[in-house]
């Protein structure tokens, strides 16, 4: 079938096979107009001509009485206007036709529609009509210039249009109000008014000029670009066909999906507006769950950014209106992410969700919004369906296949192995665990070369996607002690191992094995570390988080507690509420400063300390980490609250086959050591905690750079000397260190009468 014989079917069959079709038989029937007042046009000129030359005056009788009287005789009846009339009519009955069988068939054209999406009456599609043809055909600009007997004025004016479309007075000044601020076409930024160049300040709105906006003009040619206005701004996503790839929990996504298809199926008779409120951490996949519901919608989404729209400059309603109408032209859903930064109460805020309601009123249909915080929007939304949604954290299944994924391509063999791994130790949203899978392979790269990713990395990348805020409220640990450096009996090792492995085997208990269904509370790890200072508590601490490769904060509870009523608790929440996503081990010092036994409520201050206590105990019972407190004094330490911590670890002050051991431990191996260090002597002699130990040998290795460079006896004595005086402890002459064999001593030893003071010990 050729060309020809293929549109005459179509037009037999009487449909538009394109929209071009139906906008050039909507430019044929604009001819006819324009025709229409042309011949009008030619007609009226020629006896007016007429009169004027037989009269020999400038305005004539018969022209003023012509003026004045009711009818346009010239207009109105002229054989040559009525065939046009009538060609125009049937022009018009055969376009109406064509575009409802069309619409019938599911096709969609772009006029109809945009008269649809913006409520647009048929005048004010002719007008669109009359201002898109010089868009499309420059012949149109000598055409107006001729109606409007002016050469200089090329496009159409208000006048213009009134003349084409208003056959009496009266419907011309009726069809006024399509061309005030606030009727759709300007509301809309359909068509855009302009002065006359030739007469900026003198012309009435009848003399201004028309333009097209030049997205809708993109629009009816069928090209989807986005609205340059908003490039930077927003961008455009096509959705995947299924939902598969979201990695959100299977529920949630159901009962959306489902809610979703109720609200826009066709059953419906009235359409509300929808609007999605997604809050959940960083990369819990808000965007792509929105996404995944277009999927199903079968639309498009446009993204839009508040914090660049604010950074933007221009007053938001600028933006946010050509923003929603982009959406109603490409069918898109809106998406606005991190509404974090509108969620305070102040006024800047507050205007822009009144104006952003008002526009989701006006051409809103979905919409999304995604912040972390929950947010309620409190009736500022009228005709709108409004629903929030929590998305949390994914549990350790839905992590693992983040991990799979983000690891597929960079670890062949054991990608799987330390999916399950990673998954289970840190609890990360599946974007951080792209960010961490991507920040793993850079390091590697920088650090080490083009080796495949370890497990170290990994490790290292999601401690570096974890939480820095919590720096700001507590110290960062780093662990560099491991279990061959902390000397503690056997059974408290032991004891320490238990809790490291409760950290591994955790999903497997909670998750797997059901036991998080049996537990209201208490699912994450609570330690108690209870000991004399400098037993090593601490340093256990740092051990279980180098063992785990957790980070470690230290918080020093002294500091937390205030005297303010209400301030601690404002504290610890902050502390608490940034470590849910710092996956980070919680190390409270000094928990007696908080933990002390209840005090019988005696004022209103104890009463507040003890709300205190219970906020602690009940934050900690809902963190899913682990939480180390430590104490000095067990006893101090409430009852109730011990009771309700699952691990209890009693540090020993150190005796004295431990103390030997610590004294050694403590000389790294490349320190000059004399060869006399009686190890024996310094641990029976001296009944000091590791923290001691520590102070100690520090302070001799001082004493021996400056005196010889080889760490002997006599600096170690020293330093204990001064040791003794900072904890007030009783030195003793007993305390002399008489070397087993003088005759020993190694030649390159400073000889004690070198070191003056330390004689004395
Ligand atoms: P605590 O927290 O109980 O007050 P720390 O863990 O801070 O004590 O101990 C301080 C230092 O003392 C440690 O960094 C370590 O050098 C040393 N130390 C304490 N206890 C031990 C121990 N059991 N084994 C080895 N070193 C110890």
């Amino acid at each position: 079938m050729t060309v020809q014989q293929k549109k005459d079917k179509n037009r037999e069959l009487s449909f538009y096979t394109h929209n071009y079709e139906h906008l050039a038989d909507e430019l044929k029937k604009l001819d006819l107009l324009i025709q229409l007042r042309a011949v009008a046009f030619r007609l009226k000129t020629q006896v007016m001509q007429k009169t004027a030359a037989s009269q020999h005056v400038y305005i004539s009788h018969e022209e003023v009485d012509r003026l004045l009287s009711q009818n346009d005789p010239f207009v109105a009846d002229h054989p040559d206007l009525q065939k046009i009339r009538n060609q125009r009519e049937i022009l018009q009955n055969e376009i109406n036709t064509r575009v409802n069988t069309t619409i019938e068939h599911g096709m969609s054209l772009a006029l109809p529609r945009l008269a649809r999406l913006f409520g647009l009456s048929p005048f004010e599609l002719q007008t669109v009509i009359i201002c898109l043809a010089p868009e499309l055909h420059r012949k149109y600009d000598k055409l107006y210039a001729y109606l409007q007997d002016d050469i200089t004025r090329k496009k159409p004016s208000v006048d213009l249009v009134l003349d084409l479309l208003c056959e009496t007075e009266v419907d011309r000044w009726r069809a006024r109000t399509i061309f005030s601020g606030h009727a759709p076409l300007f509301r809309a930024g359909i068509l855009h008014m302009t002065d006359d160049p030739q007469n900026p300040s003198g012309s009435s709105d009848l003399a201004r000029f028309l333009k097209l906006d030049p997205r809708i003009l993109n629009f009816f040619l069928g090209n989807n670009s986005i609205d340059t206005h908003l490039v930077g701004i927003a961008q455009g996503y096509n959705p995947p066909s299924t939902m598969d790839h979201v990695l959100v929990d299977p529920l949630i996504k159901t009962e959306l999906l489902n809610l979703a298809r109720h609200h826009f199926s066709a059953q419906k008779a009235v359409k509300k507006r929808l609007v999605f409120y997604f809050h959940g951490p960083y990369g819990v996949g808000k965007r792509d769950l929105a996404l995944g519901i277009c999927g199903q919608l079968n639309c498009p989404m446009l993204y839009l950014d508040i914090d660049l729209l604010l950074a933007h400059g221009s007053d938001v309603e600028t933006l946010l209106r050509p923003a929603f109408r982009e959406g109603l032209l490409l069918q898109a859903a809106l998406y606005l992410g991190n509404t974090d930064v509108l969620l305070k109460e102040d006024d800047k805020a507050k205007s822009f969700f009144k104006k952003l309601a008002k526009v989701v009123e006006e051409y809103g249909w979905l919409t999304f919004l995604a912040g972390e915080k929950p947010w309620s929007p409190g009736g500022i939304f009228v005709h709108t369906v409004f629903h929030a949604v929590k998305l949390p954290v994914p549990d350790v299944p839905l992590r693992v296949m983040a991990w799979e994924k983000a690891l597929k391509n960079q670890i062949a063999d054991t990608g799987k192995e330390f999916a399950a791994q990673l998954a289970n130790e840190f609890c990360l949203t599946p974007g951080q665990i792209c960010d961490a899978a991507e920040f793993a392979q850079n390091y590697r790269a920088s650090k080490k070369g083009q080796d495949e990713i370890t497990l170290s990395d990994l490790y290292t990348a999601c401690r570096n996607q974890s939480n820095q805020k919590l720096s700001e409220l507590a110290v960062k640990i780093e662990p560099r002690y491991s279990w061959e450096d902390i000397i503690l009996p056997e059974d408290k090792v032991a004891q320490l191992k238990e809790i490291c492995s409760q950290v591994k085997h955790r999903y497997r208990v909670f998750g797997e094995w059901g036991f998080d269904q049996k537990l209201s509370h208490g699912k994450g790890l609570s330690v108690l570390f209870s000991g004399p200072p400098g037993t090593g508590k601490t340093m256990a601490a740092e051990v279980i988080a180098h063992e785990l490769q957790l980070d470690l904060y230290k918080i020093d509870l002294s500091g937390v507690v205030s005297k303010y009523i209400g301030e601690t608790e404002k504290n610890l929440s902050k502390i608490f509420q940034e470590a849910e996503t710092s996956n980070a081990i919680l190390f409270f010092d000094e928990a007696d400063a908080l933990f002390g036994k209840r005090t019988e409520v005696s004022d209103a201050h104890d009463r507040y300390a003890n709300i205190e206590t219970s906020y602690l105990l009940q934050k900690m019972e809902e963190y899913e980490g682990m939480v180390i407190l430590a104490t000095n004094i067990r006893e101090n330490m409430d009852e109730a609250f011990t009771r309700r911590i699952r691990f209890i670890i009693e540090f020993p002050f150190p005796d004295e086959p431990s103390r030997s051991k610590i004294w050694q431990s403590h000389f790294p191996k490349e320190a000059p050591l004399g060869d006399e260090i009686d190890y024996e002597f310094l641990s029976k002699q001296f009944q000091v905690a590791g923290g001691n130990i520590k102070n100690i040998v520090l302070n001799a290795a001082f004493l021996a750079a400056e005196n010889g460079g080889i760490i002997g006896m006599e600096h170690i004595l020293h330093g204990t000397k001064r040791e003794y005086e900072k904890i007030g402890k009783l030195w003793d002459e007993k305390n002399l260190y008489k070397p087993k064999s003088i005759a020993q001593h190694n030649s390159n030893q400073i000889p004690l009468n070198k070191l003056g003071g330390l004689r004395g010990l």
